[in-house]
């Protein structure tokens, strides 16, 4: 399904942003996709959600 490799490719993309959120660093990043937005992230230690308020593209993601 087309679903799965959005997701595979979301999940590339954002990868680097992801790696940052666990680290600590929730604000200022840059939408990588429009390069215009900044994304709104919420994570709350397993299930993170970010999303841009521009082009309104989003990852969900559940990290145990
Ligand atoms: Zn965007």
């Amino acid at each position: 399904m087309d679903d799965n490799k959005n997701d595979i490719e979301a999940l590339d993309r954002y990868q680097d942003i992801i790696q940052q959120v666990l680290a600590g660093r929730v604000k200022d990043h840059k939408c990588p996709y429009c390069e215009k937005g900044i994304l709104e992230i919420n994570f709350d230690g397993s299930k993170m959600m970010i999303k841009c308020p521009e082009c309104g593209r989003y990852f969900e993601g559940m990290l145990a």
